[in-house]
C-alpha cells in the first residue's frame, strides 16, 4: 500500500475510484432533475453490501461507488462535527464502530480535519471582527470613550497544581464587558508533533502547519498571549483601558510595561470573595462562634453591600465598618477604591469550560493544530452560538463547488445547509430557555435550598463515616470504615414497660463517632448509687473525641483534662457494668440518650468481642431512648441534644460528655419532667434487648 497520497487516499488504485464515482456524480446530476425530497429516501444501510469490489473502468453508475463517496463525505462532516463535540479519531471510529458502520481511516479524517479547520479559524475571526466593532459602538454610545473594557482569563490543557504546571499548551481568551463576546483568544503550544518527530530521527521536518510558539514555562504563557491580544486590539485600531483579572498573576505589571503605562485594573469580583471568606475561615480557628453558616451569612452579606456601592468607595468603607469583624474589615478597607469597581472573569470561566468540552483535558490535542481549531470552534461558538456550523459548512461547500470542481452537488449541499441551520438555530434556542430559566428568582432559590440541603447531609454523612477520603490516609493505622446505619428499618420489637421497671441511666464515651470505636468510658447511674469506669481503648482516640470528652492517652494511661485517671482494660470494666446491673435487681430498663442509633451497638459489639453475649440479656429487659421519649413528650422542642433538653426544660448547663455528668443529669431531668415510662404512647421509644442485638 506504502506511501500515502495527499488527500487521504491509501492508494492511487482508491483515489482514482473516486475520480470516477465524481464524474459518474456530474453525470448523474447533469440528467436526472433532482428533487430535494428523493435525496432523503436513499436507503443508507450498509449491511446488504458485500466485501468491497472493485469498480470496473466502464461503469459510471454512481452506486456502484457509493460506499466510497459517502466515507468521503462522512469523514468531511466528522471531521468539522469531531472538533465541535470534543472528540478525536479514535473516538469517532468507536463510535461508527458501535453504529455498525465502517470506520474511517485516520488520514482521511486529518486531511479532512485541516480543511474544516481553517473553515473554522476562518469563522471563529470573522465573529471576532464583528463583535469587536458592536463592543467599540456601544462603548462610545455609552460612555463615550475609545477605550475598551475586557476581562482575560486563562487556562492549561493540562491540570496542575502547586508546583507542577507543566501543561504542554494554554490558551487565553478576551472577552468584552459589554457585549459579553470573545474579542480575542490566543494558544501558546510548547510541542510539536512533527517537529518532535524530525528531532528525534535528526533530519529536517516536512513544511507543515507548525503551530509551536513557546519556549518558556506554562506560568509564563498567560502573561504573554494577554499583551499579543491587547496589542492586536491596537493594532486594529482601537484602545483597552481597564482589564479585569484575578489576582495571582503579574499580567498587568507586564501589560504597563510593554504596551501601555495608564493601563487600569479591576480584581475579579470571584476572587476577591474567594479571599474574604478564605480569612473567615482563618478567624474560625480562633472564633469558635464563625461557624460555616455564619462565614456563608457574612459574604452574603457583604455581596450585597458591594453590588449596592459599585462605584462608590466611601460606601464600601462605611458598609465594612458596620461589621463586627473590624480588624479584617481595615484591611479591605484600604483596598476600599479597588473593592467599588469589581468586574467579572465569568465570562472567561464560562469560555474555558466550553473549550474544555471541545479539547477535553484526558485527551491530548497540543501536538497538532487540532488545539488551536478547538479553540477556534469555542470562540466561534461563544460568539455566534450553534449557527457557527453554518458559516463553516458554506465555506467548506463553496469550496466544494468552486475549488474542487463540483465533487458534491450544490442541491445537496444547499439541503445540508438548510437542514443544518434548523437545527442548530433550535439548539440556540434551547441553550437560550436553559440560561434564561436558571436566572430567574425561582430557579436561583432552588439551587440555593439544593446546595443546603446537599451540604448538611453530606456533613451528616461524614460524620458517621469517619474519615474515608484525606491525604495518605491509606498510610494511617486506624481508618473508620463502618458506617452507624441512620434509624434502623423494621422488623423492630417495641417494649411494654411495666409500672415496677426500674429505670437505670447509662453512657458511653468512644474513640470516634464509627460504629466500630472502642469505649473510654462507661457510667451507670440507678437512684442514689453511681458507677463509672475509664477504658484504655485499643485504637487511638480521635482528636475530634478528645476535644469533647477531654480523654487523652500518653504513654499507655489516661489523662482526663490532662490528669492521670484510674483505668482499666474493656473486659474488667464490662464486668463492673453488668455487676452493677445485677445489684439493681430485676425487671431493669437499660436508658440512654441517643442509644438506639449509638450506644447500644457499641455496648453489643464490645460485649460480643470480649465473649460476653449473653451477660446483659441475662439481666436486661429492654431499652429506653431517651431521644425519642422527648421526641414524643414535647414535640415543638428545636433541638433534642441533651444540653438543651437540660437547658430549656430545667435552665440548667452542666459539664456535658463527661459520661458520669451525663448520666446523672440525664436522671435528674428524668426526674424533673416526671416522665412515666410505662405510659404507651412512649412504646415507640423502647425497643427489646432481641432488637437491640438483631442490628449490631
Ligand atoms: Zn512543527
Amino acid at each position: 500500500m506504502g506511501r500515502k497520497l495527499k488527500g487521504g487516499f491509501k492508494t492511487r488504485q482508491q483515489k482514482e475510484r473516486l475520480k470516477k464515482v465524481s464524474a459518474g456524480l456530474l453525470e448523474r446530476r447533469n440528467n436526472v432533475d433532482l428533487d430535494p425530497s428523493v435525496l432523503q429516501l436513499h436507503d443508507h444501510c450498509y449491511s446488504s453490501l458485500d466485501s468491497e469490489q472493485n469498480v470496473p473502468s466502464n461503469v459510471k453508475s454512481w452506486n456502484s461507488g457509493r460506499r466510497i463517496v459517502e466515507l468521503g463525505v462522512l469523514a468531511e462532516g466528522l471531521s468539522g462535527s469531531m472538533v465541535h463535540t470534543g472528540i478525536g479519531g479514535r473516538q469517532v471510529n468507536s463510535f461508527l464502530t458501535a453504529l455498525n458502520i465502517p470506520p474511517v481511516s485516520n488520514t482521511l479524517l486529518s486531511a479532512r480535519q485541516k480543511e474544516s479547520g481553517s473553515a473554522i479559524e476562518t469563522v471563529a475571526e470573522t465573529t471576532i471582527a464583528e463583535c469587536l466593532s458592536q463592543e467599540i459602538d456601544i462603548t462610545k454610545q455609552k460612555f463615550d470613550s475609545n477605550e475598551l473594557t475586557v476581562s482575560v482569563d486563562g487556562a492549561w490543557q493540562k491540570r496542575g497544581s502547586g508546583r507542577s504546571y507543566d501543561s504542554l499548551s494554554g490558551h487565553c481568551s478576551m472577552i468584552g464587558t459589554e457585549t459579553g463576546k470573545v474579542l480575542g483568544f490566543s494558544v501558546r503550544s510548547k510541542y510539536c508533533k512533527m517537529c518532535d518527530e524530525a528531532t528525534r530521527k535528526g533530519v529536517q521536518a516536512k513544511t507543515h502547519d507548525c503551530r509551536m510558539n513557546w519556549d518558556g514555562s506554562a506560568k509564563a504563557m498567560e502573561q504573554d498571549m494577554v499583551v499579543e491580544m491587547v496589542q492586536s486590539i491596537k493594532s486594529k485600531g482601537s484602545n483597552v483601558g481597564t482589564i479585569i483579572a484575578d489576582d495571582d498573576t503579574t499580567t498587568i505589571a507586564r501589560l504597563r510595561k510593554s504596551v501601555d503605562p495608564n493601563i487600569k485594573k479591576m480584581s475579579d469580583k470571584n476572587h476577591v470573595k474567594k479571599n474574604i471568606a478564605n480569612a473567615l475561615y482563618q478567624l474560625k480557628a480562633k472564633h469558635k462562634k464563625l461557624t460555616p453558616k455564619v462565614i456563608k451569612y457574612l459574604i452574603n452579606c457583604l455581596n450585597y453591600m458591594l453590588c449596592q456601592n459599585q462605584d462608590n468607595p466611601k460606601g464600601v468603607e462605611n458598609g465594612l465598618e458596620a461589621t463586627d469583624l473590624t480588624d479584617l474589615m481595615k484591611v479591605y478597607k484600604k483596598q476600599s477604591q479597588k473593592l467599588s469597581k469589581l468586574g467579572s472573569t465569568q465570562g472567561n470561566e464560562s469560555f474555558n469550560k466550553s473549550v474544555a468540552s471541545k479539547a477535553p483535558k484526558s485527551h491530548f490535542y497540543s501536538g497538532t493544530s487540532s488545539l488551536n481549531v478547538r479553540v477556534a470552534a469555542s470562540v466561534a461558538q461563544k460568539n455566534d452560538g450553534q449557527c457557527y456550523l453554518i458559516k463553516v459548512c458554506l465555506i467548506l461547500n463553496s469550496k466544494l463547488i468552486f475549488v474542487k470542481e463540483k465533487r458534491s452537488t450544490t442541491t445537496s449541499a444547499y439541503l445540508q445547509v438548510f437542514i443544518q441551520k434548523r437545527l442548530a438555530i433550535l439548539r440556540d434556542l434551547q441553550a437560550r430557555k436553559r440560561r434564561a430559566i436558571s436566572i430567574t428568582r425561582k430557579e436561583k432559590i432552588r439551587r440555593i435550598q439544593l446546595r443546603n440541603r446537599r451540604v448538611k447531609r453530606n456533613a451528616v454523612k461524614e460524620m458517621c463515616e469517619g474519615t474515608s477520603y484525606s491525604c495518605q490516609i491509606d498510610l494511617q493505622d486506624h481508618q473508620d470504615i463502618v458506617e452507624i446505619p441512620s434509624a434502623p428499618v423494621p422488623p423492630e420489637v417495641h417494649c411494654n414497660i411495666p409500672n415496677t421497671a426500674k429505670v437505670i441511666c447509662f453512657d458511653l464515651e468512644t474513640t470516634s463517632l464509627a460504629r466500630d470505636s472502642h469505649i473510654t468510658q462507661i457510667a451507670a447511674v440507678n437512684g442514689e448509687s453511681h458507677w463509672t469506669s475509664y477504658v484504655i481503648p485499643k485504637l487511638p482516640i480521635s482528636s475530634q473525641a478528645s476535644e469533647v470528652t477531654g480523654l487523652t492517652m500518653r504513654n499507655g494511661r489516661m489523662f482526663h483534662q490532662g490528669k492521670v485517671v484510674e483505668s482499666s482494660t474493656i473486659s474488667t470494666a464490662l464486668d463492673g457494668f453488668l455487676e452493677f446491673l445485677k445489684a439493681a435487681g430485676h425487671n431493669i430498663y437499660l436508658t440512654g440518650h441517643n442509644i438506639k442509633t449509638f450506644d447500644c451497638h457499641i455496648l453489643i459489639n464490645t460485649l460480643k468481642s470480649v465473649g460476653k453475649t449473653e451477660e446483659l440479656k441475662k439481666c436486661v429487659e429492654g431499652f429506653v431512648d431517651t431521644r425519642l421519649l422527648f421526641k414524643i413528650n414535647n414535640p415543638d422542642l428545636k433541638s433534642f441534644s441533651q444540653v438543651n433538653l437540660i437547658k430549656t426544660l430545667m435552665n440548667c448547663s452542666y459539664d456535658a460528655h463527661d459520661a458520669l455528668e451525663d448520666v446523672i443529669y440525664l436522671q435528674k431531668l428524668l426526674d424533673f419532667t416526671n416522665i412515666r415510662i410505662a405510659d404507651p404512647k412512649f412504646s415507640t421509644a423502647t425497643f427489646t434487648v432481641q432488637t437491640a442485638y438483631f442490628f449490631s
